[in-house]
């Protein structure tokens, strides 16, 4: 079984912010791919062709977009009105889900539980909440209607973009409780972006520590492998039981060879391969089946490095049972 845990889907908020912030988003890596200009800012005529980017997912393309892949986990994006981009969050501007009504923020949560129910063999639904949004009494109400009323598997959130640090204890760590109370598991973007109106400060993965000491039993899964802070987010990630990490977005800067040094790494440091996911951040970046076959063909590179082969155990593990556990109750 093949899970790629990290999907976004639809579309993560209206024009124009949705387009400003693809564009921030990925304007260094397509710099540096020689397909935008370095000396200046882009222009509108630069960036034709590349509307795709920021277009909706079809639910259809992101299955056929993922050759080999047996389950994706589609993440909602949690909302808020408040930064650089307008209104922002998962929402269906063209209709692709059969929620009624007018598209909205509001709805997020339901595009990802209308989602799963159309194809429950493929999709596995994480909910988004912001505290920040309309109160945090407003997002615990919010969380128990998608986790018991629609039936979504976890927890997402986006504290760096919705600009509220994870150990707030006023704002996140009610939160935390909710979901260590419902034993959901919960997945936490800790790690950079690039994205202007989103402080970096609060994207240190060491920012989950005191979440982990308050919330022993919570399952917590700190995305992209804190990059570029890696070193902190695998001694978070050893030092709190229920912590995990995943790969996508990382395994996009990385090599095949670097990502087997990663894998030995996480072992020196700690962090048993079973607490490592693989994902991609679809359809940010490089395409998963790119990166399936980046991190299928990493032991070729064993000799050369001098390091061991990763178990097949081990690699079977990090492409789906791991993240079967992670969201299995207790
Ligand atoms: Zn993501």
């Amino acid at each position: 079984m093949i899970i790629d845990c990290h999907n976004h889907i639809l579309l993560t908020g209206a024009y124009p912010g949705a387009e400003k912030f693809i564009k921030e988003m990925t304007l260094g890596y397509f710099r540096s791919q020689g397909e935008l200009p370095v000396d200046r800012m882009p222009t509108d005529e630069d960036w034709k062709g590349m509307e795709y980017l920021w277009a909706p997912t079809h639910p259809d393309k992101l299955i056929a977009d993922h050759p080999g892949v047996d389950k994706c986990v589609i993440l909602a994006v949690a909302p808020s009105d408040y930064t650089a981009y307008g209104v922002r969050g998962l929402f269906d501007p063209f209709g692709f889900t059969k929620v009624p009504g007018p598209p909205s923020i509001d709805k997020a949560n339901d595009y990802i539980a209308d989602l799963v129910k159309s194809y429950p063999d493929q999709f596995i639904g994480f909910c988004a909440v912001n505290p920040k949004y309309r109160g945090v009494s407003a997002a615990i109400k919010e969380l128990d209607r998608a986790i018991l009323d629609l039936g979504l598997t976890g927890l997402k959130l986006y504290p760096a973009y919705d600009h509220y640090s994870p150990d707030d204890r006023e704002l996140a760590f009610p939160i935390f409780r909710r979901a260590e109370e419902l034993k959901i598991p919960v997945m936490i973007h800790q790690s950079s972006t690039p994205v202007i109106d989103a402080p970096l400060k609060l994207g240190r993965p060491f920012l989950l520590d005191d979440v982990g000491r308050a919330f022993p039993n919570l399952k917590l899964l700190a995305c992209h492998a804190g990059a570029p802070w890696v070193d902190e987010c695998l001694v978070l990630v050893a030092k709190h039981p229920n912590f995990y990490l995943d790969v996508s977005f990382f395994n996009s800067l990385i090599s095949e060879e670097e990502m087997l040094v990663f894998l030995h790494k996480c072992k020196a440091f700690g962090v048993p391969l079973e607490k490592v996911c693989w994902g991609t951040d679809y359809p940010g970046f490089e395409f998963p089946e790119k990166l399936l076959s980046k991190f299928m063909n990493i032991n070729d590179h064993s000799e050369k490095l001098g390091v061991e082969k990763i178990s097949p155990k081990d690699m079977e593990n990090m492409l789906g049972n791991n993240f079967l556990n992670f969201i299995k109750k207790n």
